[in-house]
């Protein structure tokens, strides 16, 4: 087992005005940002606080494809050689993290990380002639604290979907459709289709946010093609897109959509939770507290290569919850994973092999 710092990088959406309040450091990794003093402090204030941070990275004003190279190239590349990834996008509603998932619009230049992902695993799978693979993707939404399989022939929710832990003690979704895919097009299709399904609703800061986590999942079984080895490692790449982590008061919301809020901050508020916990290296973490943290036990602090994106909207309006962003980015930047090599001589895995090998001599012989 190797300790891996969790790495945690902030991404900015760009601004209409000019005067953020937000000065990147010439290192290209710290930022500070100045904040009002409170206004209960005084009628007459315009008294300014800054606050200073260090990451990973400061992506501002960079292109879809150097995105892909601070954050997700890298992982990607390990998840083909059998390792565990975990990318998750957090920030308030309008700072870009669906954006920097899944991407903006049309346009091909725009494509976020999950279909960049996706071309770059198959790149893999057609270069590497002396390995098998196998892909498969799943698509998970957790909505007012359930769990929705966006993917499958009966995509939504039921009983049957359950955040669990296998014998190596790494968290799964049983009951989650994985689709098996053999080529980018095919997976494209498919992250597509789960797209569609998305649960939305209004919202004042943004009408296109998803009041809903989701979790698009990239699932690889590699073998080496000789046949007298047994050997499979499984591996697999979540790309996480968070509800808006902003506060309910900002928003105006009532009905429905204050009872999705609340879920929401109860969630992210969980989440803050396990991460301070793990921080402290608490013997108590409250990973089975919410849906959401139980999904991302592994990612925070178990077996898997982690990033996290800040993503950030420095208007002057918004400056108390990108200091609160860059205050919860700066603490899981404390964290730590265990990553190790998912080997396998799971009998299923073997049992997939014979009778795959049953039914090409099956076809041989029917020639
Ligand atoms: P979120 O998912 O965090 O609520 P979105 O990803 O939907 O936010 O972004 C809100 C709006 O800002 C969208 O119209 C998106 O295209 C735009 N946007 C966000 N980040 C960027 C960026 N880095 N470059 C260009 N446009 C961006
Ligand atoms: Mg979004």
């Amino acid at each position: 087992m190797v300790k891996q710092a969790v790495k945690v990088f902030v991404r900015t959406r760009p601004t209409a005005t000019s005067g953020s309040g937000l000065k990147l450091g010439p290192d290209g990794q710290s930022v500070s940002v100045n904040v009002p003093k409170d206004a209960s402090a005084g009628p007459v204030n315009n008294q300014q606080e800054q606050f200073s941070f260090k990451f990973d990275g400061v992506l501002e004003n960079v292109s879809q494809e150097a995105a892909y190279t601070s954050l997700a190239h890298e992982v990607v590349d390990s998840l083909m050689a059998g390792y565990n990834g975990t990318i998750f996008a957090y920030g308030q509603t309008g700072a870009g993290k669906t954006f920097t998932m899944s991407g903006g619009g049309t346009a091909y230049a725009h494509r976020g990380l999950i279909p960049r992902a996706i071309h770059h695993v198959f790149r893999e799978v057609d270069m590497r002639a002396d390995k098998m693979y196998r892909v498969h993707v799943s698509y998970l939404e957790i909505y007012n604290e359930q769990l929705y399989d966006l993917l499958g022939d009966t995509p939504g929710t039921s009983d049957a979907l359950a955040v669990l832990e296998d014998a190596n003690n790494s968290t799964y979704v049983r009951g989650l459709t994985l689709v098996p895919v053999r080529s980018e097009e095919e997976a494209l299709a498919q992250f597509f289709l789960g797209e569609q399904g998305r649960t939305t609703a209004g919202h004042v800061l943004n009408a296109e946010s998803s009041r809903s986590h989701t979790v698009f999942t990239i699932h690889v079984e590699m073998r080496t093609s000789d046949a007298a080895s047994e050997r499979a490692v499984l591996s697999k790449l979540n790309l996480v897109d968070l509800a808006g982590s902003e506060r309910t008061k900002k928003t105006g919301v009532t009905g429905q959509t204050l009872k999705e809020a609340q879920f929401i901050n109860r969630s992210l508020s969980f989440l803050e939770q396990t991460v301070n916990a793990l921080s402290r290296k608490d013997a108590y973490v409250p990973f089975r507290q919410t849906k959401l943290t139980a999904v991302l036990r592994d990612a925070l602090g178990g077996n898997c290569k982690t990033v996290m994106v800040a993503n950030i909207w420095a208007e002057p309006s918004h400056s108390d919850e990108t200091l609160s962003t860059l205050r919860f980015a700066s603490r899981v930047r404390t964290l730590t994973t265990d990553l190790a090599l998912n080997e396998s001589n799971d009998p299923a895995l073997l049992l997939r092999r014979y009778e795959r090998q049953i039914k090409e001599l099956k076809a041989e012989l029917a020639m």
